[in-house]
């Protein structure tokens, strides 16, 4: 196996079809990277399209129901804040970078999602603090590499304002900027989420967005620069990736509130759920899953939720199964465009109008993401660029458990198991 090769990837969350069909040339470097390797137009995503279930497809050529990160958080109703499934020991199956590891490569993440706890070389896991007592670096300390995570906050921590955008993105930028220079690992794996965040707040095609959108074509600039400092540009492969796309919302469902009525479970005054549930939603923010205990009137469930304003469907549990998603969900919803979902128990109203004045709370958004990866006009996408790559191509489409075969092919490597995904050989020179 060649130790010379190196791939880098990089995900720019919440990056969509359309960001490149209609802002390529507004992109010096997306669109340098476009012409000169091949852009996979249109990637399906995977049900439900959140960022980390996303991610571990991404890196295992899984679905959700096979590799367990079926949600960005776990099941905890009687907390305001639940924990995100952050620890790599939640992921059921082999990942690229324990691939590359088994083969004596270098391997590198800079906040990629479910990684903490890895065997990752050098790794800024993605951990947040969830209690206001806790201090992120303190938290993300346990769950990294101790001290490489020391050496870079040393170095770059200036940069950072806590989560704030667009600083922690310049952050992470610089932290793999120098690793890239100092450490040449084999594998990159690096998360940029400015983007994601601005379309939360702002909406998806807000001029914020759009700003970000060029601010990530910079950062991916700076990494593909200090590939040419440490020497190894001429044996990279660059692959600028999208996790889902994002859809505009002004009116939220509170399924948990509807229940609450049913009495199918009690909801506190902040939201949260008492423990004793027989019917819960747990979101997905554009879909949600619906788990039930000692419940036998499913029949009827379905009718309730079916009758709510902005519901676009319901799915058996074969169904939600059949769409990779979580296994152990009674139902799965989901949302009209437009429309998102909550896990707050005691609103007034079931549906609820989201206003400007609510951004910047809890679950107050103006964009979201979660729904079938299907919708129209709600496609990710791909694009490679190096050595190994056909330049000035494009494929009309793909799917995002194909990437991970892809991946091992440009290190060189093969998953020894099969997998969902099937490798997209056309990017290959031959
Ligand atoms: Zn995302």
């Amino acid at each position: 196996m060649s130790t010379n090769q190196h791939l880098v990837i990089i995900s720019l969350d919440s990056l969509g079809f359309n960001d490149i069909n209609e802002h390529q040339s507004e992109l010096p470097t997306l669109n340098k990277l476009v012409n000169g390797g091949t852009w996979v137009k249109e990637v399906s995503g995977i049900y439900p399209t959140l960022t980390y279930p996303s991610h571990t497809t991404i890196i295992t050529g899984q679905y959700p129901n096979v590799h367990g990160i079926v949600n960005n958080t776990k099941i905890q109703t009687t907390r305001r804040s639940p924990d995100w499934y952050w620890y790599q020991k939640d992921v059921q199956v082999p990942t690229l970078y324990d691939l590359a590891h088994k083969n004596k490569m270098k391997t590198a993440a800079f906040l990629w999602p479910v990684t903490a706890g890895s065997k990752i070389t050098y790794n800024l896991a993605e951990i947040f603090p969830n209690r206001i007592w806790t201090n992120q670096v303190l938290v993300s300390l346990k769950a990294s590499s101790p001290l490489f995570i020391l050496e870079m906050n040393k170095k770059y921590g200036k940069l950072r304002n806590g989560i704030k955008q667009p600083q922690l993105d310049e952050f992470i930028t610089a932290c793999a900027v120098d690793t890239i220079k100092n450490k040449k690992p084999n594998l990159t794996l690096l998360h940029l989420v400015d983007m994601d965040s601005m379309r939360h707040r702002y909406g998806v095609r807000s001029g914020e967005a759009m700003a970000a959108l060029r601010r990530l074509d910079k950062h991916v600039k700076q990494v593909i620069d200090a590939t040419k400092e440490a020497g190894t540009f001429e044996d990279t492969n660059f692959v600028i990736l999208g996790d889902h796309y994002q859809i505009n919302v002004d009116k939220m469902i509170h399924l948990n509130t509807l229940f609450a009525k049913r009495g199918w479970l009690t909801g506190k005054p902040d939201q949260t759920i008492r423990k004793d549930w027989s019917v819960l939603a747990k979101t997905c923010d554009g879909s949600t899953y619906i788990y039930t205990k000692d419940f036998s009137q499913i029949q009827r469930l379905r009718e309730v939720i079916s009758g709510v304003e902005g519901v676009e469907r319901v799915y058996s549990n074969e169904e939600a199964i059949a769409r990779g998603a979580d296994p152990k969900c009674t139902l799965m919803v989901e949302a009209k465009a437009g429309y998102y979902f909550t896990d707050e128990g005691s609103r007034s109203n079931v549906v609820e109008r989201v206003m400007p004045e609510m951004m910047g709370h809890p679950d107050r958004y103006q964009g979201v993401h979660g729904y079938d990866p299907n919708k129209p006009g709600y496609k990710t996408t791909i694009i490679f660029n190096g050595p190994m790559v056909k330049e000035n191509q494009t494929i009309d489409g793909a799917k995002l458990v194909d990437e991970a075969p892809t991946f091992a092919k440009l290190l060189g490597l093969k998953f020894p198991e099969p997998l969902a995904g099937s490798t997209i050989e056309g990017i290959f020179k031959d």
